[in-house]
């Protein structure tokens, strides 16, 4: 016996919604599902008329259904938004290039214009080099250092106004867990803010922030959204995975866990007299960095002076490493074994995660 849609419009339910349980027709699940993103865009106030925004996009579900909803939202109710795709082409064969060739698809489809930057030409490193340089284990180190740098740059070409990533609630909700079991208090403080802006930066903010991702691959199916689902091929990181199958376990448990992670993270506050590092700018490329040179301009040093394992310690110890081993080879052809004699800090500090 079929079910009735929950709103009373008469119409049988296809799904029941992962975040309240309803039982909802798709049309009204359509709904909900925006008009819940539009109040998290109003509520925040993330934009105004006028505002250049770039949709970061990597053809992934999340980012997808983020550009459709944006012009959806845009176009009912008259944000009066300039809106840019922006991807990063990261250089891994037969996965980028692949999931490239959706937002390219995406562009035509939604007439939303697409700039796409690479690490290639940013950084004069692929990840398909990295990874031959440095293994598969602390790839997504350098990927998700070199990436959130690389939209800002693209960001910056394009002289937009903001920036929007298609981050849901369950990552966010991750985030907060991993930063606790880090002990990252700084990134933990800003982890579960809509919007990040720092003096000098291009503001980024999550629509999506309290969007449950089995709400996003629903809209996505019943939408029939053009997408692309298959993981990258340098594995996912697994730090993010144990964090990810906690949660997934505490919501069997308690179906609020994910809002209430969330909520937790909001009302985290340090303590006066806490140190907390302050953002300044990278001496050597300009960017925004809480050291004298960015962790993208350590790692890359690293990777042009055959040295990749450098750039995984602590920054200030890596330029003492840099500092002293330039020193102790002045006039020596660097080579291999040279990473050998330098005492690379045994506690490796893996923060690819910085949303
Ligand atoms: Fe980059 Fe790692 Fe993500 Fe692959 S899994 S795209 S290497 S951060
Ligand atoms: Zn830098």
């Amino acid at each position: 016996m079929p079910i009735e849609c929950s709103t009373g419009c008469h119409k049988n339910a296809v799904l029941k919604r992962p975040k309240t349980g309803d039982a909802l027709c798709k049309d009204c699940f359509f709904w909900v599902f925006e008009e819940e993103v539009h109040h998290t865009i109003t509520a925040a106030k993330l934009f105004t008329p006028d505002d250049y925004v770039a949709i970061a996009a990597s053809g992934g579900k999340d980012s997808t259904v983020l550009a459709y909803i944006m012009k959806l939202l845009n176009d009912r109710y008259n944000y009066g938004l300039k809106l840019v795709l922006l991807s990063v082409d990261e250089g891994i064969t037969g996965y980028r290039d692949d999931s490239l060739e959706t937002v390219k698809r995406n562009e035509q489809q939604y007439s939303i214009p697409l700039k796409i930057v690479s690490y290639d030409e940013l950084y004069g490193w692929t990840m398909d080099r990295i990874v031959e340089q440095i293994g598969l284990k602390n790839n997504c180190t350098f990927c998700g250092v070199f990436r959130r740098q690389a939209l800002d740059r693209g960001a910056t070409l394009l002289k937009v106004d903001k920036i929007v990533t298609g981050h849901n609630a369950d990552d966010i909700a991750e985030t907060v867990i991993m930063n606790i079991l880090r002990g990252d208090i700084a990134r933990l403080q800003r982890c579960t803010a809509i919007v990040t802006a720092s003096e000098g930066t291009i503001p980024r903010s999550k629509p999506f922030k309290y969007t449950y991702e089995k709400e996003i691959v629903m809209y996505a199916y019943f939408k029939k959204l053009d997408y692309f689902s298959t993981e990258c091929i340098y594995s996912p990181n697994a730090y993010r995975g144990y964090a990810r199958a906690f949660l997934k376990d505490l919501e069997k448990i308690r179906a609020t866990s994910i809002i209430d992670v969330i909520h937790s993270g909001e009302c985290f506050s340090v303590r006066d007299g806490v140190k907390l590092p302050t953002q300044g700018i990278c001496e050597q490329c300009g960017h925004v960095s809480s050291q004298p040179v960015c962790k993208a301009c350590v790692l890359l040093e690293g990777l042009n002076k055959g040295k990749p394992r450098l750039g995984l310690g602590k920054t200030s110890k890596i330029r003492e490493h840099l500092k002293r081993n330039d020193e102790n080879l002045a006039g020596v052809e660097a080579s291999d074994a040279d990473t050998d004699k330098i005492n690379i800090p045994k506690t490796i500090n893996i923060k690819q995660l910085d949303f």
